[in-house]
C-alpha cells in the first residue's frame, strides 16, 4: 500500500492558537484526507513545542511552572484541532517522556561519533527567535523580526557539525532529492547556501526548562535539536538509527517561510548524521496578511481563529481559508472578504445548487430516480466531470490545493447555468421523463461533487451523500480513483436536509 506521511510544524507554546496556525493544519488535515480518499496509508502528525528559556520566563511571570504552563497552551490547540475537525493520527509534545528520552539517544549518538563536540559560542542572541544572529541579519543592530537588540552571549556549549554536510546538502537540494517548494524557495535556499553552513549551538547552559543533554547535566538541548527530532518521535522511533520507523520519510514538512533556513540546513543534516533518509518535500506556505499588514496585537488587526469558527462554522472556515490564497503564496484577508466569498460560493454557491436539485428530486417518487435515466452523455458533454476530476487529482499531486478547490466552483457553476438554460422546474410538468432524466444526471453529479468536497469539507460532503440516500460509510471505503461517471450505479433514496450554509448578512 502508498504510503504517505505528512506533517504541520510542532507548534510553539508561547501564544495561543492564530489563523497561519491553523491555515497549515487544515492545509495538512486536506491533503491527508485526500490521501486517504485514494486507499493509501496516511500518517498526519502535528503537535506542540514546548522547551525553552522563552517559555520559562513566560510561566514564571505568571507564577506557573513550565509544565503546567504548557499543559495549558497545548490543551488549547488540542481543543481547536477537534472543532475544526483535524484528523492527525498523533498529536506529539516535546515534553512527553518517550521523546525526551529518543532526543537523548540520538544526541548521544552524535556526540559518540563525533558529529557534536564542546565548544564556545560567541554571538548575537535574539531571545524572542531564541536564535544566534549574523550582524547582516540585524536591521539597524536590532532583529528585524521583534525590533530588540540581541544580546552578547559568550557560553560553552556543544555545537554541531553541520558544516561537514554542506556539500551533500546542497548536491541533494540542487537535484530535487530534497524537493523544495514552490520553486521561489529553492532560490532564496540555494543562494543561503552560498555563505556556507556553519557549525551550530545545539545546547545551552543556564536554560533549565529542556532536555538534559545524558553526558553533561549542565546542559540542555537548544530548541531545534530537540523539536526537529518529532517528525521522527511522532512515529515511535526511539532514537536508534538503526530502526527507521515504517512511515518515514515524510513525503512532505509543510512549514512557513519564517522556519524555511532551519529546515533546509539543519534538520536534514541532522538527518545525514544520523544515517536516516531525508524528506522527500518541505512546502512553504504563505503568511497571512490583513489589508497589506502583519496581524498584530498592536494594530489591533488580529482575526481571531475562534471569531471564525463562530461566524462561520468549522466547515465554511475550512473552505474560506484554503480559498484565500494560492496555497504557497501570502494572502491578503479581512472579514468583509470572507462574508462576500461565504455567500458567493456557499450560500450562493455550492448550498443553493443541492438545495435546488434536492429540492425538485424530492416531489418525484424515487423509483423514477434510477438507473433506467442514466446517460452519460446527456449533462456530462457540457460538465465534463470524468476530466474536472482528473484535473483535481492533478492538483492534489502538485499541492495546488486552492485549485483543486476552485474546481467544486467550476462544477457548481456550469450545473447552474444549464438548469437554468433548460428551464428544469419548467419540465417537470411538459415533459417529465425528459426532467427525471437530467434530474438523475444532475444527482450523479452532485454525488461527486460531495467526493470533490470530502477532503476540504468532509461534513458538507456526508451531509450532500445523506441527502441523496448514500451509505456513507459504504463510501469511505471506496478509493477516488474508482469514480468515474459512466461507473456509477446508483439508486437515490431522497432526504431533504437543512440548508447547507446559511446566508450570511449584510455587513
Ligand atoms: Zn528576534
Amino acid at each position: 500500500m502508498q504510503k504517505f506521511y505528512i506533517t504541520t510544524p510542532i507548534y510553539y507554546v508561547n501564544s495561543k492558537p492564530h489563523i497561519g496556525h491553523i491555515y497549515t493544519t487544515i492545509a495538512a488535515d486536506t491533503i491527508a484526507r485526500y490521501h486517504r480518499m485514494l486507499g493509501e496509508q496516511v500518517f498526519f502528525l502535528t503537535g506542540t513545542d514546548e522547551h525553552g528559556a522563552k517559555i520559562e520566563k513566560m510561566a514564571e511571570k505568571i507564577g506557573k511552572k513550565p509544565q503546567e504552563f504548557v499543559n495549558e497552551i497545548s490543551a488549547k490547540f488540542q481543543f481547536i484541532w477537534d472543532e475544526l475537525n483535524i484528523s492527525n493520527n498523533r498529536f506529539i509534545r516535546t515534553t512527553e517522556k518517550a521523546h525526551i528520552q529518543a532526543v537523548q539517544n540520538s544526541l548521544q549518538y552524535l556526540y559518540d561519533k563525533g558529529d557534536i563536540y564542546l565548544s564556545k559560542y560567541k554571538g548575537l542572541y535574539c531571545r524572542e527567535c531564541e536564535q544566534f544572529k549574523n550582524e547582516k541579519d540585524l536591521v539597524n543592530g536590532k532583529c528585524p523580526e521583534h525590533n530588540i537588540e540581541p544580546e552578547k552571549v559568550e557560553e560553552e556549549c556543544y555545537m554541531f557539525k553541520m558544516s561537514a554536510y554542506q556539500d551533500r546538502l546542497l548536491k541533494l537540494i540542487k537535484n530535487d532529492k530534497l524537493k523544495i517548494r514552490p520553486k521561489k524557495y529553492k532560490n532564496e535556499v540555494l543562494s543561503f547556501y552560498k555563505n556556507g553552513l556553519k557549525d551550530v549551538a545545539f545546547s545551552r547552559k543556564n536554560v533549565k526548562w529542556g532536555i538534559v543533554l545524558p553526558w553533561d547535566k549542565s546542559q540542555t538541548t537548544y530548541v531545534w535539536a530537540d523539536a526537529f527530532l518529532n517528525y521522527l518521535t511522532g512515529l515511535g522511533w526511539d532514537g536508534d538509527v538503526k530502526k527507521i520507523p515504517e512511515m518515514w520519510p515524510a513525503y512532505v514538512h509543510l512549514i512557513g517561510k519564517d522556519i524555511l533556513r532551519v529546515h533546509t540546513s539543519i534538520w536534514p543534516a541532522m538527518l545525514l548524521a544520523l544515517n536516516l533518509p531525508l524528506p522527500r518535500q518541505i512546502f512553504v506556505h504563505g503568511f497571512f496578511l490583513v489589508n497589506g499588514k502583519k496581524m498584530s496585537k498592536s494594530v489591533g488587526n488580529v482575526i481571531d481563529p475562534e471569531d471564525l469558527i463562530s461566524a462561520y462554522g468549522t466547515e465554511a472556515t475550512r473552505y474560506l481559508l484554503i480559498s484565500a490564497t494560492h496555497f504557497g503564496d501570502d494572502s491578503d484577508v479581512n472579514l468583509e472578504k470572507f462574508n462576500k466569498k461565504y455567500n458567493a460560493d456557499l450560500a450562493n454557491g455550492l448550498g443553493n445548487l443541492v438545495s435546488r436539485i434536492i429540492t425538485m428530486a424530492s416531489k418525484v417518487q424515487n423509483s423514477e430516480l434510477d438507473m433506467q435515466f442514466k446517460d452519460i452523455k446527456e449533462l456530462n458533454s457540457i460538465v465534463k466531470i470524468d476530466k474536472i476530476l482528473q484535473d483535481y487529482k492533478k492538483r492534489f499531486q502538485d499541492l495546488e490545493i486552492d485549485i483543486a478547490l476552485d474546481l467544486v466552483q467550476k462544477v457548481v457553476k456550469k450545473c447552474d447555468s444549464y438548469i437554468s438554460k433548460v428551464k428544469l422546474w419548467e419540465l417537470a410538468s411538459k415533459d417529465n421523463k425528459k426532467f427525471c432524466k437530467i434530474l438523475y444526471n444532475l444527482l450523479e453529479i452532485l454525488y461527486i461533487i460531495g467526493w470533490m468536497c470530502l477532503p476540504f469539507m468532509p461534513e458538507i460532503a456526508w451531509k450532500i451523500w445523506k441527502q441523496l440516500g448514500i451509505d456513507i460509510d459504504n463510501e469511505l471505503k471506496k478509493s477516488l480513483n474508482n469514480i468515474k461517471i459512466d461507473n456509477l450505479e446508483l439508486n437515490f433514496k431522497i432526504k431533504k436536509g437543512d440548508i447547507l450554509f446559511p446566508r450570511l448578512k449584510a455587513l
